[in-house]
């Protein structure tokens, strides 16, 4: 079983979540504070849910990654280690939870920087360096939404980043490109 550990839960981060769930040889672990700006929003252009509430796009968010069976641990990261044994990377949240994790999604937003700097990443005005696929400098860990994309910051795109570094890591594992496509079931004849 490949664990990730996903920090942030905002649309980044929890589509990251969603999609990395969906795969049944993946076990996901967000933690988040439930900050995300579209609890102050009123979203006119997220495509398919035509003026939505940001609170309840969220909430459809939080939903949708747990059912796919994503845990959501409500908890603030205070701190995250590294190590290059098998135990990969190891998180503990304010109330001294802890988690390990082989892959580490930072979808933090523009909070935390300093979980970025304890992990040897540069952070300055455009947040945390990634490629199209999220991967930053460090192997495993990747970035994804606002904390590497801090302007323009849209709701739609943080989504896609989350669900770009998630089939990235999905095709690691697999050693090929995947897909997280399903088919419309076959008409019976
Ligand atoms: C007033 C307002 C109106 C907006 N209107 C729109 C709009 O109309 N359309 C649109 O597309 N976008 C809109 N946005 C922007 C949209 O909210 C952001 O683009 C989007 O939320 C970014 O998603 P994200 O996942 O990258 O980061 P965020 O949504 O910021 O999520 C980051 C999450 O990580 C959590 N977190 C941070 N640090 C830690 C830590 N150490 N441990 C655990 N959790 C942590 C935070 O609590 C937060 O929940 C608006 C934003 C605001 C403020």
């Amino acid at each position: 079983m490949t664990r990730t550990i996903v920090i942030g839960d905002g649309p980044a981060g929890l589509t990251a979540a969603l999609f990395l769930a969906r795969d049944p040889g993946h076990e996901v672990t967000v933690f988040g504070t439930d900050q995300t700006g579209l609890h102050w929003a009123l979203l006119r252009n997220y495509p398919g849910a035509p003026d939505v509430l940001g609170d309840d796009l969220q909430r459809t968010l939080r939903q949708q990654a747990t059912a796919a069976g994503a845990q959501l641990i409500d908890g603030k990261v205070s701190d995250l280690a590294a190590s290059a044994d098998a135990d990969g990377f190891t998180v503990t949240a304010a109330d001294g939870t802890t988690a390990t994790g082989d892959y580490l999604v930072l979808a933090t937003g523009k909070g935390s920087p300093k979980l970025a700097r304890a992990l040897g990443l540069q952070t300055g005005p455009e947040g945390v360096a990634a490629d199209r696929d999220g991967r930053t400098a460090v192997e495993r860990v990747y970035a994804a939404g606002r904390v590497s994309r801090p302007i323009r910051s849209h709701a739609v795109i943080s989504a896609g980043a989350g669900a770009a570094a998630a089939i990235d890591i999905l095709s690691r594992e697999a050693g090929r490109d995947v897909t997280s496509w399903d088919s419309l079931p076959k008409e019976d004849t």
